[in-house]
């Protein structure tokens, strides 16, 4: 029997700079590609695992990554179980699995999955998440710090990040398969804010590191909410791995060879090392990064309308509305609108952490498990780095990062029928005069009242 290998593509849907692919190329056994998508299930009443708009975006990312293979000689099999796999694929003609490892429950027993179907063959590990590769660290991950001030002072000393490899320029004669439709797969085919892929991806970035030079202004402008420019909008193609954090960071250093480097260039990366930190953590706690998990089987009643209002974007505090309709209309919110979604759903209206991060995977384009949960558990105050302040006014935030009111009024329009300033304090006039304009009552007071 002929003897095979698999490449299985995971969050690193790309060919470039992706150490299982490269490591898989390396075997002159023809090539299998592997990759699994998401199933929509219900998680609780109006909230399904994955929305549309995200499930499409990983389909495109997977239709760009089929047709690089193609060109290779590789087809690429799509499933939905990963027993479905033995339907196709011979697990006795499998010599070798070569993968790259993430942390996170779902994908563990996903790789246990595959441990069992191929249980004769070699299992090939890389890695390929984040920016620094945990040799270079510097330290154990055991040993990263739980704060992350501690964790970018000891990663500076002392850090060299590898140049990304290129794609190797192979021909494999590997099988080739067809693509499902995204509708044979259980969605609807929708329109996706940001064009998913590996080629958009690179698109972007060349945009906004060299050709815009907009990075050169980004620490200025990052916390804003109404231009695409405000940031780099690169998280959804670091998450789906259609871009390589390696890839990022050389295309940053060329752009400041070639524009200079500033306070700006210097701000990408140390926000690329948040991503970094989170990983690590992530790592480092296993199941505990999860803790206190109090995930609600079942909604109170007042949970449960608490809970539909910010869904709906129907609170009564306009900046929680408007990044709430943005989020689900579109599957994106600026980190600005993260925060105080967060800071909003946990400290105002007492709701856990956990229903939260659910909500945000979800309907995130950018979804991955280490940054949503390591972002959630911050703003919540649990976890590693515990602290009681990070309940954000939702008014002042709004006054100061959306000073002309542009950004609700473009999801709220009816606060157009207001004076600007009294826009962010809706919530303070009479029931009567909102019911005028058609916006809601506040669903819950101020928590420092
Ligand atoms: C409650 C909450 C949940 C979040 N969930 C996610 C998530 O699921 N996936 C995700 O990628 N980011 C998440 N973030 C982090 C951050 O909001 C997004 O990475 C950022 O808004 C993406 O926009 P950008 O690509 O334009 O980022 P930029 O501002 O241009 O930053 C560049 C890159 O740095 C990384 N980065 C920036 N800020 C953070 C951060 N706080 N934590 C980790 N990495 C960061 C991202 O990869 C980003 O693409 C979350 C933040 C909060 C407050």
């Amino acid at each position: 029997m002929e003897q095979h290998n698999i490449i299985w593509f995971r969050y690193d849907l790309r060919l470039d700079d992706n150490p299982a692919f490269i490591a898989a190329t390396k075997s002159s056994n023809p090539l299998i590609a592997v990759t699994l998508f998401p199933k929509k299930t219900t998680i609780i009443q109006g909230l399904p695992s994955i929305s549309d708009a995200r499930a499409n975006a990983i389909y495109q990312a997977i239709e760009s990554l089929h047709q690089r293979l193609t060109t290779l000689g590789i087809g690429l099999l799509v499933i939905q179980n990963i027993a479905d796999i033995e339907a196709k694929v011979n697990p006795s003609s499998i010599e070798t699995v070569f993968y790259n490892d993430y942390p996170g429950t779902e994908e563990h027993k996903q790789f246990l999955a595959m441990k069992a179907v191929f249980d004769q063959s070699t299992f090939q590990e890389s890695l390929s998440y984040s920016l620094i590769h945990p040799d270079q660290l510097g330290f154990s991950i055991e040993e990263t710090p739980d704060v992350f001030t501690s964790f970018r002072k000891q990663v500076e000393k002392t850090v060299v990040v590898s140049a990304p490899q290129e794609c190797p320029n192979v021909l494999q004669d590997g099988v080739r398969y067809s693509l499902p439709s995204i509708k044979s797969l259980g969605f609807e085919e929708v329109l996706v804010l940001i064009p998913s892929g590996e080629e958009h991806a690179i698109d972007r970035l060349q945009y906004y590191c060299i050709e815009s030079a907009k990075v050169r202004t980004y620490k200025e402008t990052r916390n804003g909410m109404f231009d695409w420019d405000d940031s780099s909008k690169l998280s959804m193609h670091l998450s789906l791995g259609t871009l390589s954090p390696r890839r990022v960071y050389a295309t940053l250093k060329e752009a400041e060879a070639i524009h200079g480097a500033n306070e700006s260039t210097y701000w990408l990366w140390f926000e690329l090392l948040w991503r970094d930190f989170f990983y690590f953590t992530h790592l480092k706690e296993q199941q505990f990064f999860f803790q206190p998990w109090d995930f609600p089987v079942q909604l109170t009643s007042k949970q449960q309308v608490l809970f539909l209002a910010i869904l709906q974007g129907q609170t009564g505090y306009p900046l929680v509305d408007a990044n709430m309709k943005e989020l689900v209309k579109t599957g994106w919110m600026s980190n600005r609108g993260r925060q105080n979604v967060a800071s909003f759903f946990v400290h105002y209206c007492k709701l856990p952490w956990s229903l939260g991060a659910t909500m945000f995977e979800t309907y995130l384009l950018d979804y991955n498990v280490s940054s949503n949960v390591g972002n959630w558990r911050y703003v919540a105050g649990v976890g590693n780095d515990p602290r009681d302040h990070r309940i954000f006014n939702v008014m002042k935030q709004g006054t100061q990062y959306d000073a002309s009111t542009e950004y609700i009024v473009r999801w709220l329009p009816q606060l157009s029928a207001l004076p600007i300033h009294q826009r962010y304090l809706v919530n303070k006039l009479s029931s009567s005069q909102r019911s005028t304009i058609g916006y809601p009552d506040p669903i819950v007071g101020l928590p420092w009242q």
